[in-house]
């Protein structure tokens, strides 16, 4: 069966792709079509044809998933964010698990018995919108000249006007009105990125969950360290309940990345503090057990974006590290030392390795606060770090051959020197937290073939309405 572009049919939706496209399958050809959900019978049509796949466009829905229900928010097809907003809660999570469960059988060669034997059913979240502490909003102008902030329309750079994200704190939209209401009366220009003039590029909003303490940043074309009419801004949003950090970040570079790397607090404090308690996941609706920490969080520091999956997340790592208080730790890709500072908890000592110098700071800072002072902290690559401290033969054995190492890579995963390093240092147990079960894949595979064995898998739905998922693998030495 061969497609051409243009060719218009009918299919029955009967998986989903793991970016969330529906797929249609005909005599063995699969067709991939967004805005469609399994169960869906559509008209669709042929937009790119591949010998043994095509890419089609939703012409009408002929008759509606079981599955679907009615998308919150009127533009989720045009910012392409959330791209399962269109299907029920119960099924994203299901959709979630197999794609964990595909990854580690296609990507990882593993059995698919052996997955379904040491797999726990997914942690999914109680209200799967307005989770997010944090947003990022791109100003620009509208047709007559005036500020607007929204999203990016799917992977173009126009914006489309919309303050109301569905994931986003409640409190945005207020704070959004009151800075394009500020620049609209005080002909505050917003930046434009083919001239490079004007002045405010973005909107950085986080809130503390816990606190309720929020901090705002505008992200602006300048080197001053003043607004302009900056009086005027500030009397507008120091007027929003809990306002805690006002504060400027300087970023004159024509770049994709948002923050500039100078920032300047124009009123309240520089950072706004949140609060993760453990929680104990082997109990019905995940009980707190008493035990929390304190961070604070500055505009530039990395810090998880959904808050009360973020302590379902690291209570897990906590349970499945098994520790008694006796152990050593490492924790790989450790940020601001928050899983460290959980683990630190129930270890005897733990050391942390993050890149990001800034990062390592605040981990320190952290660990103060909480009292903590059994963590140590290194700033540098983990497949630098480790490699050179395991080479390091007088370094303190109990640190050499420690017994968890944590890992929290971003997407690509572990380097391959950071494996091989772990192997070498021979950990009783190892935990894998990963943000894409692909890189994870791949790299359980490492670890098996090094002498470890899957004990537990388990999703954790940090991103509800979109594709991504967090897992967390626990991984034991066998001789
Ligand atoms: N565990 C932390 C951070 C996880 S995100 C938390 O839960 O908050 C991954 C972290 O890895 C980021 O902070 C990033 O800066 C850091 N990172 C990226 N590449 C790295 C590398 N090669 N070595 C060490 N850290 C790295």
């Amino acid at each position: 069966m061969e497609f051409q572009k243009n060719d218009r049919l009918t299919v029955e939706i009967v998986d989903m792709s793991n970016e969330g496209e529906g797929i249609g399958k005909v005599d063995g050809f699969a067709l991939f079509v967004k805005d469609t959900v399994i169960g869906d019978v559509a008209e669709v049509k042929i937009m790119k044809a591949k010998k043994h796949y095509a890419y089609a466009r939703l012409e009408k829905l002929v008759k509606e998933s079981a599955y679907r229900t009615k998308p919150k928010c009127d533009f989720y097809r045009q910012c392409g964010g959330c791209q399962l907003q269109a299907l029920r809660y119960e099924k994203q999570l299901e959709f979630k698990e197999s794609k964990i469960r595909n990854n580690l059988i296609r990507l990882g060669g593993f059995d698919a018995q052996y997955v379904d034997a040491h797999m726990e059913p997914i942690v999914g979240m109680d209200e799967p919108w307005h989770y997010r502490n944090k947003a990022q909003y791109p100003v620009g102008v509208d047709k007559e000249g005036n500020p607007i902030t929204g999203f990016y329309a799917g992977r173009t750079h126009s914006i489309i006007a919309n303050t109301d994200c569905a994931l986003g704190a409640g409190e945005n939209k207020e704070i959004l009105e009151a800075v394009l209401a500020y620049m609209k009366e005080n002909r505050i220009p917003a930046y434009d990125e083919t001239t490079g003039k004007g002045l405010v590029r973005h909107v950085l909003i986080r809130k503390g969950f816990t606190s309720k303490e929020i901090m705002v940043c505008l992200i602006v074309n300048t080197d001053k360290y003043r607004l302009p009419q900056q009086n005027k801004l500030l009397e507008k949003l120091t007027q929003i309940e809990n306002m805690t950090s006002i504060s400027i970040s300087l970023n004159r570079e024509k770049t994709n990345v948002i923050m500039g790397k100078e920032i300047h607090t124009i009123w309240g404090s520089d950072t706004i503090s949140d609060t993760i308690h453990v929680r104990n996941m082997q109990a019905e609706g995940y009980p707190f057990t008493g035990k929390a920490l304190t961070f604070h969080i500055s505009p530039l520091s990395f810090y998880q974006v959904n808050p009360v999956q973020t302590e379902k997340l690291y209570s897990l790592a906590l349970e499945y590290a098994g520790l008694t208080g006796q152990e050593t730790v490492w924790d790989l890709y450790c940020g601001i030392g928050t899983i460290s500072l959980f683990l630190a908890g129930s270890a005897k000592k733990v050391c942390g390795v993050e890149i990001i110098p800034q990062a390592i700071e605040d981990a320190k800072a952290n660990a103060a606060r909480n009292g903590i002072d059994n963590a140590e902290f290194f700033v540098g690559k983990a497949e630098e770090v480790l490699p050179t401290f395991y080479a390091k033969q007088d370094a303190a054995s109990e640190m050499r051959h420690p017994d968890v190492i944590v890992v929290d890579p971003p997407r690509k995963g572990c380097d391959a020197d950071c494996l091989d390093t772990m192997l070498k240092m021979q950990p009783e147990r190892i935990v894998y937290v990963s943000c894409d079960s692909a890189t994870l894949a791949r790299d359980l595979r490492i670890l098996c073939d090094g002498g470890y064995e899957i004990q537990k898998i388990r999703g954790v739905d940090q991103f509800g309405m979109t594709v991504h998922v967090e897992t967390v693998v626990l991984m034991e030495r066998h001789n």
